[in-house]
């Protein structure tokens, strides 16, 4: 037996000791992902054991160092624990921003101090982080920021206004660009850290048409934030926000591998022809999205990616979502809009598919990966 091989072994034993069976039944909703926190209520024990049993090997974040609460698996070990957990259909342990966003800028441009205080934390689940990037005024053109960040000696103070911030009235942390020089645009722009329970942080919920909730309006009035909490250096924070934005579009691109084993043609079995032509040409597109998604995951995760290369994938993911959720809802008929009855799960379908229409937005739009994409993997001129 190889090293590997004994790998898998223990590996397939342990899961199937230590998986609850509730934690391999598919996810009803977006509620049934556990995304720790100073104040998250667990949906049931089995969910609890879960997380604790995953994060005591450091396999919620296989791949990181062990030092930092990863298990330090190298890039084959970590494609046979996710191999092993897909054969049982084992739930994430984990959603978190912490793991899929901030924990590799971490680890690239953090101190070690920053990387010993949150990545082991980020690991376990114990703090949910949220993201404050997005401004009223700026989205595509994220630089054009203007949350203002004085330096008063012994602490930052931090006044301005976020939007879009993805659960930040759930979230413990933020992970937020903030201007602290106004003489060039991208360099004076700096990455801080700090807790959402400080003095005046307040956050107003924004309803969306899905009916749910899932991202505030977020304002700073006089925030104090200690020295040590910037990331990277002082006025640089661009370039943790560009290579943490890499890491959001590689996470936002797995939407495209739709989660489900089987074909589309063999979930939905449409009758009319027509629709059973444009769900077979789906599931061909999709059949490919995932070939090229396993070489660029790996690639990516080994530092070969080309730098644009998660646009090209977000791009991809996304659209392919979008267009999946569409098919569903043609061979759904009139059925598949109810909104409110037992018999449509409380309208799963419609309100899965309306929540597809911002995944062209999340992260970065469409328009906008594109962009980067003719520019620096085509190498067409740009405006
Ligand atoms: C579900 C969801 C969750 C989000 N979560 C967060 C979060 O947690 N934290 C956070 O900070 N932000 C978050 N966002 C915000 C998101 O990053 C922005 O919405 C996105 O970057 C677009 O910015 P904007 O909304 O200001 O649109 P704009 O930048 O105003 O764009 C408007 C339109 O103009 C087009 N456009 C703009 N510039 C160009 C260009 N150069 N070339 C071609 N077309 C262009 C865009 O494609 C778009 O169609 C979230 C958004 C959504 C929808």
């Amino acid at each position: 037996m190889s090293d590997l091989d004994t790998f898998r072994s223990e590996t397939r034993a342990w899961l199937e000791a230590n998986c609850p069976p509730e934690m391999r039944e598919p996810m009803r909703s977006e509620s049934d992902a556990c995304w720790g926190g100073r104040n998250w209520t667990f949906q049931s024990d089995a969910q609890r054991v879960w997380l604790e049993g995953m994060a005591e090997r450091g396999w919620t974040v296989p791949h990181w160092p062990k030092e930092y609460g990863g298990a330090g698996l190298n890039p084959a070990e970590a494609k046979v624990l996710k191999e092993e957990m897909a054969r049982i259909d084992a739930r994430s342990p984990l959603t978190s921003f912490g793991i899929s966003m901030l924990g590799p800028a971490l680890l690239k441009f953090g101190n070690e101090d920053q990387k010993k205080r949150f990545l082991p934390e980020i690991a376990r689940g114990e703090i949910r982080w949220c993201q404050g990037y997005s401004e009223p005024g700026a989205g595509s053109d994220l630089a054009g920021l203007q949350t203002k960040c004085e330096d008063k000696g012994d602490h930052w103070l931090v006044n301005g206004q976020k939007v879009w911030t993805s659960y930040a009235d759930k979230a413990d942390w933020i992970f937020c660009l903030v201007r602290t020089s106004t003489e060039s645009k991208q360099g004076g722009i700096s990455f801080l850290l700090f807790d959402m329970a400080s003095p005046g942080v307040s956050t107003k919920p924004i309803l969306l048409i899905s009916g749910n909730s899932p991202f505030c309006e977020t304002f700073f009035d006089d925030v104090k934030v200690p020295k040590d909490q910037v990331v990277g250096e002082v006025n640089r924070g661009w370039d943790v926000a560009k290579y943490l934005l890499g890491h959001e579009r590689e996470m936002i691109a797995g939407m495209g591998l739709g989660g489900t084993g089987g074909t589309l043609g063999a979930t939905l079995k449409p009758d009319d022809p027509l629709l059973r032509a444009e769900v077979a040409a789906f599931d061909v597109d999709s059949l490919a999205f995932a070939a090229m998604s396993e070489r660029f995951f790996e690639m990516f995760k080994a530092g070969e990616a080309h730098p644009a290369s998660p646009s090209m994938m977000k791009y991809a993911g996304t659209e392919l979502n979008k267009r999946r959720h569409e098919l569903v809802m043609a061979a759904g008929g009139s059925d598949a809009l109810e909104w409110d009855s037992e018999r449509s799960k409380n309208g799963k379908a419609a309100r899965d598919w309306l929540r597809t229409k911002a995944n062209s937005i999340e992260g970065g739009t469409s328009e906008v990966q594109l962009g980067i994409v003719a520019k620096h993997i085509l190498g067409l001129p740009g405006t």
